[in-house]
């Protein structure tokens, strides 16, 4: 989906990504780290010679990876998705192709339309949508109380059909997408095409009187608030570099805040090296025992006599600070959180190619859970669990680990790891 903008500093006309964070004007060089409060709006501008009244209703737009613990193994998928966020049976069910046919605008300060209330989150509307076409035929059923009278393990003879226990969205990029429309002779009218919304007359659901709490996106100048200089970041950047004075910065609608950050070096420096940035999280488990490195090689089953000393040493839970494919995400968080990489670290970033940021931390918080359960050595056994499972967080950084730039992977030799750099570009789509 494109965005149709104009540069705030002069007036030129901005097309963006919905994933960019960063605008940068082709005609005055102005770049400006885009954020919001809460989610991104934007509205599709309604048809022209309208006389009735429009207001704007809200639809969820979704993109990002979509987890699934089933029976005994994990599926992983991209959605994509334009979802209701209000619940009526007088509007579309979707917005169908206009996502990606109809360019539309952020909603503005000055915006003077009437703009509904969400009343519905992403999960709950999910939820409802899927009970109508489920996800890849998957039966949802989540009636645990079969597993409790049995203390056997479980068995394939007792699960007749795949049951799934767990699901999670990671890497979101949610937004709220208006949609313009007018009522006419008790009819829900859609203000783009100029037709009825559904066959039902309007049913009195949507609070047409409140208008939304009209949230904007906000500009900021990507200038180092510790030393004034510019400032390296990608279009789909959510942490911002300063290469001047070593110094990373995380975007919020407050402006730019600190960031903690560790280099973990490589033992010689060479011009083919690039450092790669994860999210290491010290993390604070519920319903399993997973706090020791100890606990890890029996919970994963790892070929390894554990010594006394795994028994007290610190547990890091891993995920890539930038997105990459669900399979490669997967894999990536769960070799390094298995290998629990430990070196010398400093703070210095200069001289050193770094890797953009675009997956926050608190989107790798949420992952953790999912990488539990695909480390667990016996699945079957341990995803009936999952809903008393949970991972708080206690600690996280991220680290840089340098990684040899070859012609279509980066390698990390020390931890056999290879990422094609081809899933690296598929992950800037997501
Ligand atoms: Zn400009
Ligand atoms: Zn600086």
């Amino acid at each position: 989906m494109k965005i149709e903008h104009e540069c705030p500093q002069c007036g030129a006309p901005v097309v963006l990504e919905e994933t960019d964070r960063l605008l940068s004007c082709n005609f005055c060089r102005t770049k400006l780290s885009i954020q919001t409060r809460d989610f991104f709006r934007y509205y599709f501008p309604p048809a022209e010679n309208i006389k009735e009244d429009i207001f704007f209703v809200p639809y969820w737009r979704f993109r990002g990876m979509h987890f699934c613990c089933i029976t005994d193994r994990i599926k992983h998928g991209l959605l994509d998705k334009t979802i209701p966020a209000v619940e009526s049976r007088s509007l579309q069910p979707s917005l169908g192709l206009r996502p990606q046919t109809l360019k539309p605008r952020f909603v503005q300060p000055t915006d003077k339309r009437v703009f509904l209330e969400p009343r519905l989150s992403f999960k709950e509307s999910y939820i409802l949508t899927e009970q109508k076409v489920s996800f890849e035929q998957v039966p949802v059923r989540k009636d645990l109380t079969l597993f409790e009278s049995f203390d056997i393990p479980i068995t394939e003879t007792v699960i007749k059909q795949d049951v799934l226990f767990y699901e999670s969205f990671i890497a979101e990029t949610l937004s709220l997408l208006y949609a313009p429309v007018y009522m006419r002779d008790g009819i829900i009218y859609d203000a783009i095409l100029k037709e009825p919304a559904s066959d039902h007359p309007y049913d009195g659901t949507l609070d047409l009187q409140v208008a939304g709490k009209n949230l904007t996106a906000l500009f900021l100048p990507t200038i180092c608030p510790n030393c004034g200089r510019d400032m390296v970041a990608e279009r789909d950047s959510c942490i911002l570099a300063c290469p001047h004075c070593s110094s990373l910065w995380a975007t919020s609608p407050e402006g730019f805040t600190t960031t903690h950050f560790a280099v973990m070096r490589a033992a010689k420096s060479s011009a083919d090296l690039v450092y790669l940035p994860f999210w290491r999280m010290k993390m604070s488990v519920r319903g399993v025992d997973l706090k020791s490195y100890a606990d890890l090689v029996r919970f994963a089953n790892l070929p390894k006599s554990i010594r006394k000393e795994w028994e007290e040493s610190a547990l890091y839970f891993w995920a890539p600070a930038f997105k990459v494919p669900p399979p490669t995400f997967l894999m990536l968080s769960k070799q390094l959180t298995l290998l629990q990489p430990d070196k010398n670290i400093d703070d210095n970033l200069t001289g050193i190619r770094v890797y953009p940021v675009n997956l926050p931390g608190t989107e790798a918080i949420e992952s953790v859970k999912i990488t539990i359960a695909d480390m667990c050595a016996r699945k079957k056994i341990f995803f009936p669990q999952l809903d008393s499972t949970g991972a708080e967080r206690i600690e996280c950084l991220l680290v840089y680990y340098p990684f040899i730039d070859t012609k279509n992977e980066f390698i990390q030799q020390d931890l056999r790891l290879g990422i094609q750099k081809n899933a690296l570009k598929m992950g800037q789509r997501i």
